[in-house]
């Protein structure tokens, strides 16, 4: 072979190198689609429904963090209130006007009318208040599961197809 034409050669064998890899990638895809369409026609021919979802192709089971999708509210557990945040539970402030003493020497504090307390206003005295977390449900959505009181998953016995073999 003269030199030249050796050239041409390998020239050309590289042509069709590359050409015959990109054709064998294409095959290959080819390919593996047919298997994959194939395995779910067969599987839709010969398969019964899946017994363990029913068909649906999805199972529920049932949330184990919560009751329905409510789990207890961990600001009050459940009491549906919480202590005062204003007063901080004391019902109550140390009037201001007479440093707590009630009275000017013989004269009754008008402030506080002698008892030389304010009562709390935000809770009136009762020294709780609604607690805001739940809406004083005493219960509040669970996260895990979104609140439905199940977590929905593919199911394992058909891997989410609905339909099982028949044999
Ligand atoms: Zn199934
Ligand atoms: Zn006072
Ligand atoms: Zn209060
Ligand atoms: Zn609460
Ligand atoms: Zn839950």
């Amino acid at each position: 072979m003269k030199p030249k034409a050796l050239k041409l050669f390998i020239f050309s064998a590289a042509i069709v190198c590359l050409t015959s890899f990109t054709v064998n990638r294409q095959t290959a895809s080819t390919a593996k689609n047919a298997v994959l369409t194939e395995n779910h026609t067969h599987s839709t021919l010969h398969g019964r429904e899946c017994p363990n979802c029913k068909g649906n192709g999805r199972i529920q089971i049932d949330c184990s963090f919560c009751d329905n999708g409510n789990r207890e509210c961990q600001l009050c557990y459940g009491k549906c209130e919480i202590r005062c945040t204003y007063c901080q539970g004391g019902g109550s402030f140390r009037c201001n006007s007479c440093a707590g003493r009630g009275y000017f020497g013989e004269e009754e504090c008008s402030n506080c009318k002698g008892s030389g307390e304010i009562q709390c206003e935000s809770c009136k005295g009762t020294k709780i208040t609604p607690c805001p977390s739940c809406g004083a449900s005493g219960l509040v959505a669970c996260l895990s599961c979104g609140g439905k009181g199940y977590t929905d998953w593919k199911c394992p016995e058909c891997d989410g197809s609905g339909v099982v073999d028949d044999d």
